[in-house]
């Protein structure tokens, strides 16, 4: 058996949205795309959303339009996709990193002694299809007057405490890229409950203007619109989401119910939905073997993220850090690349290929465990 950890679930319902927009002759931003954000904006339960070409430009987008410049600096989560940091560097400001807790989510105690007078923002990331704890980066910003940036790239459909991800703070960002739970094959959203920042956006996005047509620029601006076609791909997604939701729900149980039963599949706490993005295991001592004997067996994963003051690309920015990089800032994070493991968990995986994978899981954990006796 051959399983990928990944696959699009995309079927004749995108296929005729697409050329439902060659019917109406129009394929940048128009009718589809107002009906997209018009939907999520309903979704999500907020009064203001923009599109973007992808979710790197989406947040890069969100901290510029809350100020975000040259000098400042910008608390992210080391525990997340690169383009979380990326997006603060693009700004000419500096990723600040920092540890994560046992739920992989921002750890706000780690915090407290990275803020001074530069810091302005925090960034929390939903992280695999969880909510970050919102209760208590609110409380940290407020203490510290900073603004928060949600990267909920990985959580549309994700609530804290009944809320959706993205609209606890001045801002937040989602991906639709091919892998998210919806996707629009690339793309991204920002969202806002705040009219000034709502202007602001659209004048980043749309070449410092507000009207199309006009060449008229009050400001400086780019182009980070997004296309009809993808909207519509978008529409047709939304459309899908309750069944994804059920699918990647009925995944987790039959990985729950399959698995060893001394597996830990990480879970996030009750104030948090879940929808898994990827199924996520944790194999104390490592996960590498196991990866490459699933690998033998046919069946792709992927590790963790790798921490980002790891990074490479980061590596020269480390005198900045210097006072940062003491070993035992970022244990948790570093054990969790060492010991994390995603399983494949796309929509369309069938129970009998999620059976395979944990046989083959519990097989190789059962004769570890009798070579190490
Ligand atoms: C995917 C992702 C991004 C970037 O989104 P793109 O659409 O790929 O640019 C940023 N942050 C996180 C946590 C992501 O998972």
């Amino acid at each position: 058996m051959k399983i990928p950890q990944f696959q699009p679930f995309l079927d004749d319902k995108e296929y005729q949205a697409i050329k439902s927009c060659f019917d109406n002759n129009w394929i940048t931003e128009g009718p589809k795309s107002k009906e997209f954000i018009d939907k999520l904006c309903k979704l999500i339960g907020v009064k203001h959303a923009v599109l973007a070409p992808n979710g790197t430009l989406s947040i890069y987008m969100a901290l510029r339009a809350i100020g975000i410049g040259k000098g400042d600096e910008v608390i992210v989560p080391n525990f997340t996709f690169i383009a979380s940091a990326n997006a603060v560097e693009m700004c000419g400001a500096k990723p600040v990193f920092v540890d994560i807790c046992d739920d992989l989510h921002i750890d706000l105690n780690k915090c407290e002694k990275l803020v001074n007078r530069k810091t302005k923002a925090i960034m929390p990331v939903h992280i695999y299809g969880m909510a970050c704890n919102m209760d208590e980066v609110v409380s940290f910003a407020k203490k510290h007057k900073l603004k928060i940036v949600e990267d909920a790239a990985q959580a549309i459909g994700i609530t804290w405490d009944g809320k959706h991800a993205g609209t606890f703070g001045e801002v937040g960002s989602f991906s639709f890229f091919a892998d998210k739970t919806i996707t629009t094959g690339e793309g991204g959203l920002v969202v806002t409950n705040d009219d000034t920042i709502y202007e602001k956006l659209l004048f980043i996005r749309n070449q410092g203007r507000i009207d199309r047509g006009s060449f008229i620029h009050p400001e400086i601006g780019y182009n980070f619109r997004m296309t009809d076609i993808q909207s519509a791909i978008g529409l047709s997604q939304l459309e899908k989401l309750d069944e994804i939701i059920r699918r990647k729900k009925h995944i987790l149980f039959t990985y729950k119910t399959n698995l060893d039963s001394s597996i830990k599949i990480i879970e996030p706490p009750f104030q948090s939905s879940h929808i898994p993005f990827r199924v996520c295991i944790t194999v104390p001592g490592g996960g590498y073997d196991l990866m490459d004997y699933m690998k033998t067996q046919g069946i792709e994963t992927r590790t963790f993220f790798y921490p980002l003051h790891k990074q490479p690309a980061y590596q020269k920015q480390k005198t900045f850090f210097s006072k940062l990089f003491k070993k035992d800032n970022f244990e948790v994070s570093e054990k969790m690349y060492r010991e994390g493991v995603c399983l494949p968990s796309f929509v369309s995986i069938s129970d009998e290929e999620i059976k395979y994978i944990c046989d083959k899981i519990n097989e190789f954990l059962r004769e570890k465990t009798v070579g190490i006796l």
